[in-house]
């Protein structure tokens, strides 16, 4: 799959790929006083790579949670390819299916082997034959470089090979869009690498993402565009060179002043 046009190597936030995918508009959420998400405004297009930065607290993992709408929202619209978010039912579960998540925390089935774990959703939701959902799941774990632990379960593998796991189980569902909620941050150092180097290759493929990280070298390598959030803000929406070498708010400054 390959994006409609590619990214100019200096691209400002006007010059889009392809067309909306996610359209977020006015988003407010508040957790009793606290006002999560504060007037979100945002469209990510198709075959984008927006990565969401921010302080703890500043509602990087609520917006994502949203998007996938495992939570609520008080109020505005999110619309995914061009429907609003269902609210339950078949329409939901659709969704939960076109949009895959990876958590910091992996999150695989404890009990499953790694085949099983990527071929339990095509099996129930999509209705794949297990042959079939087998052979798909085997091509996209080679694709991530754990093929040959199909067999294990989960707690045999490294951090690193869990969460590669983990994003093949939710390529096995041919998402439109995959979110990332700090995927690498629960990783020892010296596995981050083998994750960041999946991302950066579904990046290169077209794949829709959104990443909530703080690694700056796959930001400026794969992300077209930066969100810095702060307070359930978006303070600043850019470019990562724009946002890292020329950050325009004193939040965003201080932020990268103690990450970098
Ligand atoms: P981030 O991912 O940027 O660290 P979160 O979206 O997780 O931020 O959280 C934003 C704020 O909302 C934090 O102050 C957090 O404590 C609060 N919060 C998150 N989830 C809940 C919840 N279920 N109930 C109450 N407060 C919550
Ligand atoms: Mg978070």
């Amino acid at each position: 799959m390959e994006p409609t046009q590619p990214a100019p190597a200096t691209s400002n936030i006007s010059v889009r790929r392809g067309e909306p995918l996610v359209v977020v508009e006015h988003v407010d959420k508040h957790f009793g006083d606290l006002h999560v998400l504060n007037d979100i405004d945002t469209v990510v297009n198709r075959g984008e790579v927006v990565v969401v930065i921010g302080p703890s607290g500043s509602g990087k993992s609520t917006l994502c949670r949203a998007i996938n709408r495992l939570e609520t929202i008080d109020s505005g619209t999110i619309m995914i390819d061009g429907e609003k978010l269902p609210e339950e039912g078949a329409a939901l579960a659709k969704l939960r299916a076109d949009v895959g998540m990876v958590f910091q925390s992996f999150n695989l089935f404890a009990h499953k082997t790694v085949l099983e774990n990527v071929t339990l959703a095509p099996i129930r939701v999509k209705r794949r034959s297990r042959k079939e959902a087998d052979a798909k799941a085997m091509e996209i774990l080679d694709r991530v470089g754990v093929a040959n632990q199909a067999k294990k379960m989960p707690a045999q593998l490294s951090g690193g090979q869990q969460q590669r796991v983990a994003i093949a189980r939710s390529l096995a569902m041919n998402p439109k869009l995959i979110l990332m909620d700090e995927p690498t941050s629960a990783l020892d150092p010296e596995m981050i690498n083998e994750v960041l180097d999946v991302m950066i290759g579904l990046a290169k493929d077209g794949m829709t993402m959104i990443v909530v990280t703080h690694e700056m070298g796959f930001a400026r390598k794969a992300a077209d565009r930066v969100l810095f959030m702060a307070d359930g803000r978006i303070v600043e929406e850019a470019t990562p060179a724009q946002f890292f070498d020329h950050p325009e708010s004193d939040r965003a400054k201080d932020f990268l002043s103690k990450i970098l």
